[in-house]
């Protein structure tokens, strides 16, 4: 038996430019661009990178909101690439997401009862009385009270509605959820709430997670790895301990530089990210990073690194690390 939950091969998608009255395709966006990664049973995987590097694609596409231009999703052992919307909705019970604007991802008509319910009704789960019995049960899961049940959406605090939405995504007991972002909206005090409520939930429930952010700092407790995405691809992976430690590619290294860590052990590096983040729609040739990274070499400007295992678990796409 495999302890990997799920495993994706070499996933791409490239969204088409169209122009003029006819619409013809002038070109492509490769918002992802040949991911390759594997996430274990009960582990957390964060996925880190600045707006636009394709990480929120990846996330829907996982859960094939969005269909993959190529590659494979092999979720536990079973390829879902292929599935009809059909069987894909029946699995939609054992892969589901939380979303970063709780507010604009829950329906304002329902009440807090409806919301929860409404996955089990969709997936015929439990009679009338049971089902109210389970959402008054997620309710205190998440650190709601009962009469929290017939309150509306818009009468709730930013992490009290993050709290809602964790627990619609937990209705149906999946195996893995996807977090896009899911604290980003919060204040900073509310933030680390939510991401303590997040890691008791994967305890009691046995999740795996995926974990979305911007923001290293934000995915540094919660992921036991990280993966860093530039322009549609992963430039490093490895545990969450080596990453902020030792980090290796430029990118990381900027990026580690640009975030407050409240740790004495951390060492921050002096790598400024400068220049904006190039198109999607036109790359950089060679490495996409080579237009703002301060180690720019020649070989840079022409050839594309390779995405590559440097030391046991540490995988990184520089040259400086060719052997
Ligand atoms: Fe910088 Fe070159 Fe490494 Fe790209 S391959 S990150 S440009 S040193």
């Amino acid at each position: 038996m495999t302890d990997i939950l799920l495993q994706v091969e070499n996933l791409k998608k490239y969204f088409p430019i169209r122009a003029g009255v006819f619409q013809k395709q002038v070109g492509e966006v490769k918002a992802v661009d040949g991911l390759s990664f594997f996430v274990k049973k009960g582990e957390t995987l964060g996925i880190v990178g600045e707006s636009g590097c394709g990480k929120s694609t990846t996330g829907r596409l996982i859960m094939r909101l969005i269909e993959p231009s190529d590659g494979k999703i092999i979720f536990d052992n079973q390829d879902i690439t292929k599935l009809s919307m059909n069987e894909m909705r029946k699995l939609r019970r054992e892969l589901q997401m939380v979303f970063q604007d709780p507010y604009a991802s829950l329906n304002p008509r329902q009440t807090v009862e409806e919301i929860l319910e409404e996955p089990l009704i969709v997936h015929k789960i439990g009679e009338a009385h049971e089902r109210k019995k389970m959402v008054q049960e997620m309710l205190h899961v998440v650190g709601l009270s009962s009469y929290h049940a017939k309150r509306y959406p818009h009468q709730f605090s930013g992490g009290q509605r993050q709290r809602i939405g964790i627990a619609r995504a937990l209705m149906t007991r999946p195996k893995l959820i996807i977090a896009d972002e899911p604290v980003s909206a919060l204040d900073v005090s509310i933030q680390s709430q939510v991401l303590n409520l997040l890691e008791d939930l994967q305890k009691e429930f046995n999740l795996t997670y995926i974990f979305i952010a911007h923001d290293l700092g934000v995915v540094r407790h919660i992921s036991d790895r990280v993966a860093v995405m530039y322009l549609g691809r992963m430039v490093e992976l490895t545990c969450s301990e080596n990453l902020y430690s030792k980090p290796l590619h430029p990118y990381t290294k900027a990026l580690l530089a640009a975030v407050p860590i409240p740790d004495p052990d951390f060492v921050k590096t002096d790598t400024l990210l400068t220049g904006d983040i190039p198109s999607p729609s036109n790359p950089p040739k060679g490495c996409a990073f080579h237009t703002r990274c301060s180690e720019c070499m020649d070989i840079c400007k022409t050839e594309r690194p390779e995405f590559k295992e440097v030391e046991q678990g540490h995988y990184v796409a520089c040259h400086l690390y060719n052997k």
